[in-house]
């Protein structure tokens, strides 16, 4: 009886290990599909309204972000174009 608790045990376990590496595969394909969609890089300028310390940042989308000079944040981009390849 105990052996054959054992190897149910056993069996379940080796279950858990493999759907665990099937998850982590789909894991790894989403991570690599979001990868070849950054492939466009913005240079986006920032201007803090507080101090007016200007600073350009690279991102894919023109998004808010914070002043590094006085740490204010939501700071809106003032411009952004193409980054240069
Ligand atoms: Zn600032």
């Amino acid at each position: 009886m105990l052996f054959d608790c054992d190897e149910d045990e056993a069996r379940r376990h080796a279950l858990m290990v493999s759907e665990c590496f099937s998850q982590l595969d789909a894991e790894d394909e989403e991570a690599f599909d979001s990868e070849e969609d950054e492939e466009r890089l913005l240079d986006i300028e920032y201007r803090c309204p507080d101090c007016d310390h200007e600073w350009q940042e690279q991102w894919s989308c023109a998004c808010e972000s914070q002043c590094p000079n006085c740490g204010l944040k939501n700071i809106s981009a003032l411009s952004w174009s193409d980054a240069a390849e």
